[in-house]
């Protein structure tokens, strides 16, 4: 999905859900995105969150490690919505 489309059909934020994509925005520009990328993937993962849809992706994944590894010894896709068998949500940290 283009992120017109994304735009387009996402609901407005609660502020829960703004928090939300602000914490992923972080997260995935530590994980090694640009912010251009990190901004459009916590888009695509707020439209997702409201679709109800169950992928997710290696970004969000507590098994993701760095440079593009995974602590399951499984293919990362970054950005990839997918169903991985072996995904865990990466739980918020404190600095
Ligand atoms: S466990 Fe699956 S979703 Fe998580 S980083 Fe590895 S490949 Fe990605």
């Amino acid at each position: 999905m283009r992120q017109a489309a994304i735009n387009a059909a996402l609901l407005p934020l609660t502020e829960a859900q703004t928090t939300r994509m602000g914490i992923r925005i972080a997260m995935f520009s530590k994980r090694g995105l640009s912010q251009f990328h990190a901004e459009a993937l916590a888009d695509r993962l707020a439209y997702r969150d409201q679709d109800l849809d169950s992928r997710r992706v290696c970004a969000e994944c507590g098994n993701y490690i760095h440079e593009f590894k995974c602590a399951k010894r499984q293919p990362v896709l970054m950005d990839t919505l997918q169903h991985c068998p072996a995904f865990a949500w990466q739980l918020p940290t404190k600095k």
